[in-house]
């Protein structure tokens, strides 16, 4: 028997930069909140807002081992997503997508609760069409050093899939683009903060390759409400759905603009191109908009305000 009538949400990777911003969110909207993670790349910092909430729940789990709980929503965030994250422990990150998927998906059947994928723009690997709409297949590696994340996405991407076709398990996917904001963690190698940490510390800006490769970022605020729209969408819209940001800029331009905002005197630097590093992303988000009624309504320029604002609290405190 249920006592309380509060929607049982489930967050796997709620200890992230994504993960906490929704954990946040779904409390505000009064639901309550079971986030797993495995503090691979997480920290409980980014929680402190709600440890405290009665309706917030903690649990230390690896979504690689099964899990039963009652539920009746999940939300599958967990896994590394920053290169240098996701590429030190390849098998593992290649476990988290595939096996994670399989074991929250089985929950997902049991439960009968609705399930929503955070997939990826990786999915179309380094893209021969511009901009990205969803039907399009893209252009992967499949044994690449990003392969890990990338195959590993669309692995889950299958099974979200064939557990709707065949067990009948309420499924939406959505494709994340490069999303940014504060608590994003400031070692995990993302340009964005890695550029702001940068100039705010007065060090080189370190661009890979000539920099010329492009970008579009979304913040995170905007994402957020985007996937809580997708999650209370009507059934039959499955996804999946590109979401981002389709303001496109070089990783120069970036730069610069990161530095203007930050001021001081860092100097860019050119490093060498990542393998595999895709030359172009933006999402066309048209079905986002036509679909779900979505769309990012924060700037650049506000966004990276408040994450520069964010990072020099981290810095002084
Ligand atoms: P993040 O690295 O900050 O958060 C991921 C969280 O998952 C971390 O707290 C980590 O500890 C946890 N985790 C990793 N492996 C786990 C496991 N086996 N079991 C339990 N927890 C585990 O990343 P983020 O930016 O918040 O991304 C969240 C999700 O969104 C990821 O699935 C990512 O692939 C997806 N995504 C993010 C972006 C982006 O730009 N931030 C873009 C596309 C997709
Ligand atoms: N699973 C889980 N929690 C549940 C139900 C299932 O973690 O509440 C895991 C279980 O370990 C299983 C996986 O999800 O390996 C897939 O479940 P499914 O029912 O699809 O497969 P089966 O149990 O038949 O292998
Ligand atoms: N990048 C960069 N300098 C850095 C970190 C990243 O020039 O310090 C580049 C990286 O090569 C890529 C882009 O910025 O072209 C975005 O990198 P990120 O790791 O943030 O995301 P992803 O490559 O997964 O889109």
């Amino acid at each position: 028997m249920r006592i309380a009538n509060r929607n049982r949400v489930l967050v796997t990777g709620g200890a992230g930069f994504i993960g906490s911003h929704l954990c946040q969110k779904l409390l505000a909207d009064g639901n309550d909140i079971l986030c797993v993670d495995n503090f691979y790349c997480g920290v409980k910092d980014n929680l402190a807002g709600v440890a405290q909430d009665p309706h917030f729940e903690l649990m230390r789990h690896d979504v690689t081992f099964p899990l039963y709980v009652e539920v009746d929503e999940i939300y599958n965030l967990a896994c590394p997503a920053s290169p240098v994250h996701y590429q030190s422990n390849p098998v593992q990150t290649t476990k988290t997508s595939v096996h994670g998927a399989i074991n929250m998906l089985g929950l997902a059947k049991r439960t009968k609760a609705r399930i929503l994928q955070a997939s990826t723009s990786e999915v179309y690997g380094d893209p021969e069409i511009h901009p990205q709409p969803e039907s399009y297949w893209g252009h992967v590696n499949p044994i690449g050093v990003r392969s890990c994340y990338d195959e590993g996405k669309r692995c889950a991407e299958t099974l979200f899939f064939d557990y709707h076709r065949q067990h009948g398990v309420e499924i939406k996917v959505v494709r994340i683009f490069n999303t940014y904001g504060p608590r994003m963690h400031p070692n995990d190698g993302r340009v964005v903060s890695n550029f702001i940490v940068q100039a705010l510390n007065g060090e080189d800006i370190t661009i890979y390759g000539d920099g010329s490769q492009t970008r579009s970022f979304c913040y995170v605020d905007d994402l957020v409400d985007g996937i809580v729209k997708m999650m209370a969408s009507p059934a039959a819209l499955i996804g999946p759905l590109n979401m981002g940001n389709p303001a496109e800029m070089s990783i120069r331009d970036l730069a610069e603009k990161i530095l203007a905002l930050c001021g001081g005197r860092s100097k860019l630097v050119f490093k060498p191109l990542p393998r595999d590093d895709p030359k172009q992303r933006r999402p066309d988000i048209a079905q986002a908009r036509d679909r779900l009624g979505w769309q990012p309504r924060v700037g650049l320029e506000d966004g990276l305000g408040e994450t520069i604002a964010y990072f020099k609290r981290q810095m002084a405190a």
